[in-house]
């Protein structure tokens, strides 16, 4: 009946955020691949929700654990934080 559509992520391995290490100047975190290479996942990628952390020089892509309400909270307080800095500039 289907054609191949339940085409399903095979994951290489499931990583903690917390395992990824954060690049300031991409936004976004990195986890090193097999190959060389390393797995990444920006942060607006985690703030929409997304999971799965591809590595641009091959197919192998992993699945991301994280608490997303946690990092929601976490990017709201660092958004506040930069606004209050603005705020604090702005008055000078
Ligand atoms: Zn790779």
């Amino acid at each position: 009946m289907s054609d191949g559509e339940d085409e399903e992520l095979v994951f290489h391995d499931e990583v903690e955020l917390e395992d990824f290490e954060y690049d300031e100047d991409l936004e976004a975190y990195t986890y090193p691949c097999p190959c060389g290479d390393q797995f990444i996942i920006t942060e607006e990628e985690l703030e929409a929700g997304e999971e799965v952390a591809t590595c641009p020089s091959c197919s192998l892509i992993v699945r991301v654990i994280y608490d997303k309400e946690q990092f929601e909270r976490d990017a709201q307080e660092t958004k506040n934080k930069e606004a209050a800095k603005k705020a604090i500039k702005e008055e000078a």
